[in-house]
């Protein structure tokens, strides 16, 4: 079955149910490594760990199991991986792609307000950012420091989106990124862009509240000298009145239609005709989703969930 170098993976952060979003995420995931006859990758990202909950592992691994995305390899979890993001880190500040900053959250504030004043783009203004030539500060005594990323200042970075095509960005845009917190943990940013690393992801396909990491996940994939990822990023999906799908418009959590008796199969063609298509046709097996799913078929607008066609797709199974 996983013939091709495809590989792509859905990783959700455990910090509640799977809901209707993350679950058509993670079905584009599994249909385009299985229509590739690649790989598709579960990974569990729980280094949250104010908001990760065993519950939300276990409602994510059912929801998968409903729906049959069965992932090739995983769960793995991210919180399991966290030496080899410290050792990453580790190496990148003896490389000098990441440095130590000791200010204080306050004093980054106050940078930004500054720039704000004078017109310019809210930034961390690279105290500690060490340069040729330069003197850092003293360190002041007794303070932790993070670890940013040492982003490059001049360029631009640019990505062929799966879904929205070209997009750049200069970098004159981009922060430092945080990637270590004061006691050592690494950041979300910096896990994902390790984790896809080491898995070999090559497609990434996720939801485009998350488009403004790529650029920074970019830069940190080229100082670490690994391969880009294609990426594609799927608009999200409204409810029936135009707005964000939550709760007042009824179920979102996956689980919730297993309780109410719809099969996973309509579920499934339900999920991918939100912002997917294949001609006319409206209903269709696992399998001929498979064959024909395409990226170039998603829609680049945002879907409208629709409880009719639900169950009109669920009567016709
Ligand atoms: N863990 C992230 C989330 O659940 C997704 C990360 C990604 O797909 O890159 O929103």
């Amino acid at each position: 079955m996983t013939s091709s170098s495809v590989r792509t993976r859905f990783a959700p952060s455990p910090t509640g149910y799977l809901h209707l979003g993350g679950a058509r995420t993670a079905l584009f995931s599994w249909a385009f490594a299985r229509h590739h006859q690649g790989t598709f990758v579960l990974r569990i990202e729980d280094t949250d760990l104010e908001r990760s909950t065993p519950e939300a592992v276990q409602a994510i691994l059912d929801g998968m199991q409903w729906l049959s995305l069965e992932a090739d390899e995983g769960p793995f979890y991210q919180m399991q991986r966290a030496e080899r993001h410290k050792e990453v880190i580790t190496n990148m500040l003896a490389e000098g792609t990441a440095y130590y900053c000791y200010s204080t959250p306050e004093e980054v504030e106050q940078m930004r307000e500054s720039a704000k004043a004078k017109g310019l783009k809210p930034k961390y203004d690279g105290t500690w950012r060490p340069e040729p030539g330069k003197t850092l500060p003293a360190i002041p005594e007794g303070r932790k420091p993070v670890v940013r990323f040492k982003n490059p200042t001049e360029g631009a970075v640019s990505w062929n989106d799966m879904l929205k095509g070209t997009i750049t960005i200069e970098n004159a845009e981009l922060d430092d990124l945080i990637i270590a917190r004061p006691d050592g943990t690494p950041t979300y940013n910096f896990c994902v862009v390790v984790d896809d690393w080491d898995m070999r992801i090559s497609h990434v396909i996720r939801g485009d509240d998350h488009i403004n990491n790529t650029p920074r996940q970019i830069n940190i994939l080229q100082a670490l000298g690994a391969p880009l990822p294609e990426y594609g990023h799927v608009p999200m999906i409204l409810g029936p009145d135009g707005q964000k799908l939550s709760k007042r418009h009824g179920a979102v959590s996956i689980m919730d239609y297993e309780k109410q008796g719809y099969l996973p199969e309509a579920m499934v063609n339900y999920l991918a005709r939100l912002g997917w298509s294949h001609g006319d046709d409206e209903i269709f097996s696992r399998e001929q989703l498979v064959e024909w799913f395409d990226t170039r078929n998603l829609s680049k607008s945002a879907a409208q969930w629709d409880p009719k066609k639900l169950n009109w797709v669920n009567a016709h199974y």
